[in-house]
């Protein structure tokens, strides 16, 4: 049973926004397309392990959680908990192609392409370490005495992982339900109702993550941005806004194409749009923008010229 789902694909949303509205010469440019790529593949191999998890018939009373984000000595997040009247399992998924080896003293991780080029990455087990050592806190802190075990997922079926000394199981998705398989002990920490109610605590003390703005983690300013409605037909950039709809220099129409130019616009700038919507959104007209601003299901936060629009937080 699912009790709480996925928001990681926020990350990959905000991602393609940015990249679409820099320039291509842009000195940025690179480091953001490779961070989508990356955040790209972060949510195919997620995907991949949710299947898995959900195609699986376990035997025994569980629940699975998507992005906990608990605050022990700091704020920490995971991905995929897997919690039995037994056991928490953190399972940290991987989705990298080509030779992976998982380094130790100090730990990073390895990508060597077939040309020889090397990447490296934090190492999984080392976040596997710290959330296992956060996640028994934040448990033990409620009088918690559940063991929290660890295991690695490569979704990348072409990839060859060398584990070194890595402490944890590193399996493919397939085999992950035969790992949880294994570790079903007849030893209950927990009964059926505590396990209920440790999943509620887990809901109640999550914490929305807040996504910072693009802009401040790359250090961009508005002028870098390419501003203008996006056609949802042709992607150009750039559409007019004529008689109550959208049009674009290849005769697309849209009402709402700027509800999406909207979201990308929080995404990079924050959830809150002021005076700036007319500049990003290309509209002359003041009334124009007071009228859409009103139909776009906004919080009006402030007054005369310090009015703001705050986007709504949704669950
Ligand atoms: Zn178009």
């Amino acid at each position: 049973m699912i009790i709480k789902k996925r928001s990681a694909q926020l990350n990959f949303l905000g991602q393609a926004a940015l990249k679409k509205r820099l320039d291509i010469g842009h000195f940025r440019f690179n480091e953001v397309e490779n961070n989508y790529f990356r955040s790209k593949a972060g949510v195919s191999g997620e995907d991949f392990v949710d299947q898995q998890l959900a195609r699986y018939e376990h035997p025994e009373t569980h629940f699975i959680i998507h992005d906990l984000h608990l605050k022990a000595s700091s704020f920490f997040q995971i991905d995929n908990l897997f919690v039995t009247q037994s056991y928490a399992l953190i399972i940290e998924v991987k989705n990298i192609k080509h030779t992976v080896e998982l380094m130790q003293n100090p730990h990073y991780m390895k990508q060597t392409n077939p040309e020889g080029k090397v990447v490296i990455m934090d190492s999984p087990e080392e976040q596997l370490d710290k959330n296992i050592i956060w996640l028994r806190d934040w448990m033990l802190r409620r009088n918690w005495f559940l063991p929290v075990e660890g295991v690695i997922v490569f979704t990348n079926s072409d990839s060859h992982i060398i584990p070194n000394n890595c402490k944890y199981d590193i399996v493919r998705p397939r085999y992950l339900t035969k790992k949880i398989r294994k570790m079903t002990t007849s030893r209950e920490v927990l009964s059926q109702e505590e396990l209920m109610k440790l999943g509620e605590e887990f809901l109640l003390n999550h914490r929305e993550y807040e996504h910072k703005a693009l802009h401040a983690k790359y250090n961009l300013n508005s002028a870098d941005i390419i501003t203008g409605v996006e056609c949802p037909v042709c992607f150009e950039i750039g559409m007019k806004w004529s008689k109550r709809k959208w049009i674009c220099s290849n005769d697309h129409s849209s009402k709402n194409a700027h509800l999406q130019t909207l979201d990308d616009y929080f995404f990079i700038f924050g959830p809150e749009i002021n005076n700036t919507f007319r500049r990003f959104f290309h509209i002359k007209s003041k009334d124009v923008v007071k009228r859409m601003l009103k139909k776009m299901n906004l919080v009006e936060v402030g007054k005369g010229r310090w009015r703001r629009y705050r986007k709504l937080l949704s669950k």
